[in-house]
């Protein structure tokens, strides 16, 4: 029957690669890819030879319709990333929603997504999470994004690229502040993976001093917003006290 099978595909390790993902990009009539040369070569070790075409963020909204045309005349298909799941900071949304519009099914396989691995073994709270996807490459915009989530109290998961590493890190210890507790995760899956842990200035201090910790993949994650104790703050267990009483007083 037709639908849109969603399939993550490895962040590194090939060993990641689901049995169900390759069956369904096997089966598949057209496999729409981000980049298919890319694909391609993961294709070809998992010997799927299905039909490719590309769509990117600059063809996704015309592809979309041709995809639909697809699914009219009974096809499957089937949409990947790069890398890891699609539409996580990947293309991938405007096909999903007009296909939905379209009413056609949507069928997601789970599997690779580095915010997801890399939080699992950060140590830091993953009871809730913000995740944040790419901070603006501009300062200003870098800045306002920290800034307005600066007391959110939900672990911050950020992706970013080599190039903007230590930028990013300095904005973080600027607008967080040196003592907000973070881990960068680097090279997930693969030979060089690496946590890197403690606060802002730490992390920020550590990258500075060598460059490999520069190098590949990274996921930056940040401790939420923790309010401070203040000295003349009541606390909670005096209030309910106090709270109490005022019910008894006349
Ligand atoms: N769709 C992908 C996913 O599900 O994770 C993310 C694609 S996004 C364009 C690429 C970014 O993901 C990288 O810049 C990095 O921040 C993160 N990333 C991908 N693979 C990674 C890995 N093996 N280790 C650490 N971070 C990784």
């Amino acid at each position: 029957p037709p639908a849109l099978y969603i399939v993550p595909t490895p962040i590194g390790n090939l060993g990641d690669m689901s049995p169900r993902a390759v069956e369904i990009l096997q089966s598949v009539s057209l496999i729409a890819c981000e980049d298919t040369r890319h694909s391609g070569r993961l294709f070809s070790h998992f010997g799927i030879s299905t039909r490719t075409t590309s769509v990117h963020d600059h063809n996704e909204r015309a592809r979309a319709q041709w995809i639909i045309e697809k699914l009219s005349q009974g096809d499957a298909v089937a949409l990947v990333s790069d890398a890891g799941t699609p539409l996580i900071s990947d293309p991938g949304y405007h096909l999903v929603s007009q296909v939905r519009e379209a009413g056609f099914a949507v069928i997601p396989l789970p599997g690779p997504c580095a915010a997801i691995t890399a939080l699992s073994a950060s140590g830091l709270p993953s009871d809730r999470f913000s995740f944040e996807g790419f901070l603006p490459a501009k300062d200003k915009g870098r800045n306002d994004k920290l800034t307005a989530l600066r007391e959110d109290p939900r672990t911050l998961i950020f992706y970013e690229s080599p190039h903007r590493i230590l930028q990013t890190l300095e904005a973080i210890v600027a607008v967080l502040g040196g003592e907000r507790p973070m881990v960068m995760a680097r090279e997930l899956t693969k030979t060089f993976e690496t946590f890197l842990s403690g606060t802002a200035a730490e992390v920020l201090e550590k990258v500075k001093s060598d460059d490999n910790q520069q190098k590949g993949e990274m996921v930056l994650m940040c401790h939420g917003f923790v309010a401070e104790e203040t000295e003349e703050a009541i606390p909670a267990k005096a209030m309910e006290t106090l709270a109490l009483l005022a019910t008894e007083l006349p």
